[in-house]
């Protein structure tokens, strides 16, 4: 047994000191990107339910680093969060992000619109409503052509400022998504203190639809309580034709995911979408 024990704390210190060596790599890797502009922003269509053109999509940051390869953002995110990387990557993304909705709009598609996910420390650090606004004037946008998605964890417990925050983004015509709604977190007290507009369905959620042995009415429940609570749904990770009609016949809003437009793809690949399903 002594044995085991000094052998399982040599495992796990090895592990550790790899974790924390991949993690300050990663750091200098990205410190590195995001200043030499190596980071890319795809997109994630949207759609309504029963309409096969896009009403716009998710922006999401990708990372493939000459030594590393490809990193996930599910990894380098929170890593930047750590480190402080987030603030300046979270502006360039928005910058991106407003440039590409503005090229949609020129082209014709009036009423395209672009999610951007805002990690908590945006909130806390940092002016994000001064930043949003600059932003936009730049592209001589409105606030419409904007969705911010925020996990609870920015409004369970949050304070005034953000509830401050989230009303003047409101009244600029910037609608509030809650995203990963229903993981984590049990609170929902926050949803009638905080002026917010959409909750996104977890894929996790979504995964279980269209299966015999899945259940769909925790779905049902979320759509029937945000539609109460006069919120719209969005559902993530569409993957199959099943989930998409079971959302559909929980009258779900909106839906994005592999089964419509397979991975996310560039910003003009969309545009052409948008153009080919709209103009029939
Ligand atoms: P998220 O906001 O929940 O984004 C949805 C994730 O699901 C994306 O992964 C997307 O590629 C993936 N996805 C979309 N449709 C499907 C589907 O049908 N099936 C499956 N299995 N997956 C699908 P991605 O791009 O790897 O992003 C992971 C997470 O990284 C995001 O989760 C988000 O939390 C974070 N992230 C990405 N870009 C940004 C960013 O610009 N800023 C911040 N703060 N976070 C970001
Ligand atoms: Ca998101
Ligand atoms: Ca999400
Ligand atoms: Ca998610």
């Amino acid at each position: 047994a002594k044995e085991l024990g000094r052998g399982t704390f040599a495992y796990f210190t090895q592990e550790l000191t790899q974790a924390a060596a991949r993690r300050m790599r990663l750091e200098s890797r990205l410190r590195r990107a995001a200043g030499e502009q190596r980071l890319r922003v795809v997109v994630q269509p949207q759609h309504r339910f029963g309409d096969a053109a896009p009403c716009g999509g998710e922006a999401l940051l990708r990372w493939h680093d000459e030594e590393l390869g490809a990193v996930s953002p599910a990894e380098f995110i929170p890593v930047a969060e750590a480190c402080g990387l987030i603030e300046p990557i979270g502006r360039w993304v928005l910058e991106q992000a407003l440039g590409i909705v503005a090229t949609w709009r020129q082209a014709g598609w009036r009423d395209a619109r672009i999610a951007v996910n805002v990690s908590a420390r945006q909130f806390s650090r940092g002016d994000l409503v001064a930043t949003v606004q600059a932003a936009l004037a730049r592209h001589g946008l409105g606030g419409d052509a904007l969705e911010l998605e925020v996990t609870e964890s920015v409004l369970v417990d949050s304070g005034a400022e953000v509830a401050a925050a989230l009303a003047r983004l409101r009244a600029m015509g910037v609608i509030i998504a809650i995203d990963d709604f229903g993981i984590g977190y049990s609170s929902l007290g926050y949803l009638q203190r905080l002026p917010v507009d959409v909750i996104k369905i977890d894929r996790s959620f979504v995964r279980g639809l269209g299966r015999p042995d899945g259940d769909a009415r925790l779905c049902a429940a979320i759509v029937a309580m945000a539609h109460h609570l006069h919120l719209g749904v969005v559902a993530e990770g569409v993957e199959t034709a099943a989930q998409h009609d079971a959302l559909q016949a929980m009258g779900c809003d909106r839906y994005q995911g592999y089964w419509q437009d397979g991975q996310p793809t560039e910003a003009m690949e969309v545009l052409a979408r948008w153009r080919r399903a709209s103009t029939v």
